[in-house]
């Protein structure tokens, strides 16, 4: 990433790390356990309140393992996504749901929730850490240092975070980590078992995505299935407030009830090279990074406050 002439030189004020709890980051997390690169000063895990009893798991197992190696991981929140989507009284958030016009043709809705429930608070705890919470403006020259988990097979999804305050690094671009690389390291380290962080409800879910859910996490599973209905025809503070959609609103790609879609994967003969149907079948390995989405388009770059 390029450096920021106000920065040049100077060092940040601190290190964090953005920690999405998936293969890569926790990867990054236990190098800096281990010195291999430099200690984080706090690793801040982005909670929508909606993630599966699996990540919540791993995280607490993190949080122990690096509060051990003296890197406290602290969590922010701007609410559950989950409840908050369903609240009538609560205001409209948005989700890249899949949608099927009244016409027959399809569409995805607009995605607000990555910036909302992530991004938002990771810049408000950075600025909080800083001793600049908002308004405070931050001065010039003043940053704390990102570490984003990049690994080397998605180096174009590295981007700066495009505020002043916040300058990224990628770890594990500059120690040549790939994907598997860090599979590897995290068996290693008895951490094999990291599954991707998502929204259980997610749309970006590819069948490999929702098979996972329904098969390991019946609760979160039930939970999905009672959202998407409750989202058919819009979200309840829309509807409420004149707002109803045209058409429907689904989780499933295929546009029909989650409980009735087809989540059969194709044969495992089929899926031996990947191709673009596969890779869709499969969805987003890693799930919802913040500041370098994985599912569908990018995240717009934050504005600059
Ligand atoms: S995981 Fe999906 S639903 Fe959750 S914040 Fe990210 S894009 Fe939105």
């Amino acid at each position: 990433m390029t450096t920021r002439p106000e920065t040049a030189g100077v060092e940040p004020a601190l290190r964090l790390l953005s920690l999405g709890a998936g293969v890569q980051s926790t990867t990054v997390l236990l190098l800096a356990c281990e010195g291999a690169i430099p200690r984080f000063d706090v690793a801040l895990f982005a909670d929508t309140g909606w993630e599966p009893r699996a990540v919540y798991a791993n995280l607490d197992r993190l949080r122990a393992h690096a509060e051990r190696a003296g890197i406290p991981v602290r969590r922010v929140s701007a609410g559950n996504i989950r409840t908050d989507a369903l609240d009538p009284k609560h205001r409209f958030v948005s989700m890249p749901l899949h949608t099927l016009n009244p016409e027959g043709s399809r569409g995805l809705a607009r995605r607000q929730c990555t910036s909302e429930y992530k991004i938002t608070p990771l810049k408000k705890a950075a600025r909080e850490l800083l001793g600049y919470a908002h308004p405070k403006r931050v001065p010039p020259g003043v940053y704390a240092e990102q570490a984003i988990g990049i690994s080397t097979d998605e180096i174009g999804r590295a981007r700066d975070s495009g505020v002043r305050f916040l300058r990224n690094v990628f770890p594990l671009l500059e120690l040549g980590f790939d994907r598997e690389r860090c599979i590897e390291f995290l068996q290693d380290r008895g951490f094999g078992e990291t599954v991707k962080s998502a929204c259980v409800g997610c749309p970006f879910h590819g069948n490999a995505g929702w098979r996972w859910i329904r098969d390991h996490d019946p609760e979160g599973w039930e939970q999905a299935v009672e959202f998407d209905r409750a989202i058919r025809h819009g979200y309840p503070h829309a509807s409420k407030h004149g707002q109803p959609l045209r058409g429907q609103y689904f989780l499933h790609r295929s546009c029909k009830p989650l409980d009735e879609a087809d989540l059969d994967t194709p044969a495992r003969h089929l899926r031996l090279v990947p191709t673009p149907a596969t890779l869709d079948e499969d969805g987003d390995p890693d799930g919802c990074s913040p500041w370098s989405c994985r599912s569908g388009a990018p995240v717009g770059q934050p504005d600059a406050a």
